[in-house]
């Protein structure tokens, strides 16, 4: 289970992850080997130019929106210094792993959302 209860990047920590989310495996003992899913933005400074910049806060978010049901959304990254981050996992299925199981939380978490708005309806009922 991949532990998303905070951002998996945030901050000025240099936003990349030291073991992978999925497996945990440590990418310094493993070579240095990973799969990358990099996020950002960058500051432009001319016509065709652009580079990184301080006044840059990074996030990404996986969100959910449905006018009539409500909304639910996954914190990927926050507070990403220079407005960049990278996600590794160690493998190409732990890559895959990772992403599924970032839209199976904010699936979860619209389901959650629902449930507590049913038991808030009905407990207005009583
Ligand atoms: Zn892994």
């Amino acid at each position: 289970m991949i532990d998303l209860s905070q951002p998996l990047a945030h901050g000025s920590d240099n936003c990349t992850l030291a073991t992978c989310p999925v497996c945990g495996t440590d990418y310094a003992a493993n070579g240095h080997r990973f799969v990358v899913l990099g996020v950002g933005a960058l500051k432009r400074d001319g016509p065709h130019s652009a580079s990184m910049s301080e006044e840059l806060s990074g996030f990404m978010h996986l969100f959910w929106h449905n006018h009539d049901e409500g909304c639910a959304s996954v914190d990927i990254v926050s507070d990403a210094a220079n407005g960049q981050a990278d996600l590794q996992a160690c493998s190409f299925a732990c890559m895959k792993t990772l992403l599924s199981g970032l839209v199976d939380q904010l699936e979860e978490n619209f389901h959650g959302r629902r449930r507590a708005a049913v038991n808030t309806a009905q407990a207005d009922e009583l």
